[in-house]
């Protein structure tokens, strides 16, 4: 049986490459985004959990790994599905992902939406995750605050909340990069991760049932190929290989405005998180592995699933796939990260 139809077997061959080669997820949302609800209780039984409500906390377990849940393409369908997926967070819950998919660690990235949500969500990261060292936590790009403010920040959080990266969406934070307000400040944060080297996580691609309907496309790579991303000194990885809720036919025209500019900034870099099967492997074809990191988008996705579906997309379409699989999981993150 070829490696790619037996999932102990695909964990197996990247389980012996991990040992010299550790893995890496540069994509795992510690809180839901759409609200960034951060209201959870530690659990009094189980160090590391943290619990909304009362449901029941289950490990991970190996399912089978072609069911996709399809993106509701409405708001409340939106909200339902994330309060469904988000009743746990916290170190307990991402690293028996990341256990049972046998990577080393993962880069956490809260997205705010609203005014002082981001500097909550410095803070509680801290306290939830200080102690469990294989988690990297990002910083959400505050909202309302000015340009000339943000490289201060940033700053500050590096110092006091020890912050490894930056978050940006353009889609949920309502952020235009045609306008001249959204371009200032994507330039400013740009400006910021460079100075700071701190790597930049920026969403690439539509978010279907978001409302305002007008906020769904802001983050398409159409409209991103008009930033300067060289502003940046520090990796820029486009989220989603820019392909996020695109279809196939979409995704090929994306990834070749993303090839294009590839050649433009030396420091862009996309990540493989998120894709349906058909347009992982379309990345993997298209784009060179240099310029790709794993990311999963947990825990809209398990860990453990977007692992295998990239381990498998591998073996069906790479030429090299240990030496892919060593650049795009482990250098190349590590790298972005200056581990
Ligand atoms: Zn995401």
């Amino acid at each position: 049986m070829p490696k790619s139809d037996n999932p102990q077997l695909l964990l197996e061959w990247a389980r012996d490459l991990g040992k010299t080669n550790p893995f890496l997820d540069l994509h795992v949302h510690p809180y839901e985004v759409l609200t960034g609800d951060v209201g959870f209780n530690p659990d009094p039984q189980i160090e590391g959990l943290f619990n909304k409500g009362l449901f029941q906390y289950h490990p991970p377990v190996l399912d089978d790994i072609n069911p996709t849940q399809p993106i509701p393409d409405n708001q409340r369908g939106l909200l339902l599905a994330a309060r469904l997926t988000y009743n746990h967070t916290g170190p307990k819950v991402l690293t028996d992902q990341i256990d049972l998919a046998g990577l080393s660690g993962a880069l956490l990235l809260p997205v705010a939406r609203t005014a002082g949500k981001a500097e909550e969500m410095l803070e509680v990261t801290q306290k939830m995750f200080e102690k469990e060292a294989r988690l990297f936590s990002g910083c959400a790009l505050p909202i309302n605050i000015q340009p000339d403010k943000l490289a201060d920040f940033f700053r500050f959080a590096r110092q006091r909340n020890r912050i490894r990266a930056i978050k940006f969406h353009h889609n949920l934070t309502g952020i235009d990069p045609l306008t001249k307000k959204g371009e200032e400040l994507t330039n400013a944060a740009l400006a910021a991760a460079g100075e700071l080297n701190l790597p930049m996580v920026v969403h690439g691609g539509r978010s279907p049932g978001l409302e305002p309907i007008e906020c769904r496309e802001y983050g398409i790579i159409s409209r991103l190929a008009t930033v300067d991303w060289s502003i940046s000194t520090a990796p820029v990885i486009l989220a989603h290989a820019g392909c996020h809720g695109l279809t196939y036919a979409e995704s090929i025209d994306a990834l070749s405005i993303l090839n294009n500019l590839f050649e433009k900034h030396s420091n862009l870099m996309a990540d493989t998180s998120n894709l349906e099967p058909s347009i992982l492997q379309l990345v993997l074809e298209k784009i060179n592995p240099a310029r790709l990191v794993f990311g999963s988008d947990a825990l809209y996705v398990p860990i453990w699933k977007a692992w295998l579906r990239f381990l498998q997309s591998l073996q069906l379409v790479s030429t090299h796939p240990d030496d892919d699989l060593i650049s795009i999981a482990s250098l190349n993150p590590a790298r972005c990260l200056s581990l």
